[in-house]
């Protein structure tokens, strides 16, 4: 008696497993529709594939000490106005501190240091390029990580640099608005390199890093 009521919790707890296990996969491909879908409105659906293949990680290290929280919203295409009237080209990942160095920022996939130094709109800034060719950009960090060279391999996962508020001004501006990381994702298309709205594959990513 007692082996088959110990036969019937087993078959519960691997039916309930599996049920659980589909609804995940279930919501992961929706997700990933979704994305393709949001992609398709910028003309850019042939990227989906390969952007949910090779970004593997949330350009923001989680906090380990629970202290400080990142949190975004969708403010692609809104527009900004210091150097002359632009549309914002990437998802702004703000910290719940703000305090520059709070929070580690790392590469979302494999690639190769292309672009580090100062930009008078994006601060200290590194662009790293992947082995498909996808641009990404990481925007107003505080400080590089030691060592982050031009040229240099990075890991998916690496650390590159720390958040911070650096930018809209000459080299070594400050504080002209909050600590935040601005994340680009940029696609060669013919004659230009335009840029494509990250805001979903963050979504997903962030998502993943929490469950
Ligand atoms: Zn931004």
């Amino acid at each position: 008696m007692k082996k088959k009521r110990f036969f019937y919790i087993i078959l519960a707890f691997i039916t309930f497993s599996c049920v659980l296990y589909c609804v995940q996969w279930k919501e992961d491909i929706e997700k990933r529709i979704n994305i393709r879908t949001q992609l398709e409105k910028q003309d850019a659906g042939i990227y989906a594939h390969i952007l949910l293949k090779e970004m593997e990680y949330f350009p923001v290290c989680p906090d380990n000490t629970k202290k400080v929280d990142y949190y975004f919203e969708n403010g692609y295409g809104t527009g900004r106005t210091y150097g002359g009237e632009r549309k914002h080209e990437g998802i702004d990942i703000m910290s719940s501190v703000n305090k520059p160095r709070c929070l580690k920022i790392r590469s979302v996939s494999d690639g190769i240091v292309e672009k580090k130094g100062w930009l008078e709109l994006g601060g200290y800034r590194l662009g790293i390029r992947s082995k498909s060719g996808i641009y990404y950009y990481y925007a107003h960090l505080d400080q590089y990580k030691d060592g982050i060279e031009q040229g240099q391999h990075i890991d998916a996962g690496e650390v590159i640099g720390y958040m911070g508020n650096t930018g809209y001004g000459p080299e070594v501006t400050k504080g002209q608005f909050d600590v935040h990381l601005h994340f680009g994702i940029y696609v060669d298309k013919g004659d230009s390199e335009v840029s494509l709205n990250p805001y979903y594959l963050l979504e997903y990513l962030s998502d993943k890093q929490i469950n």
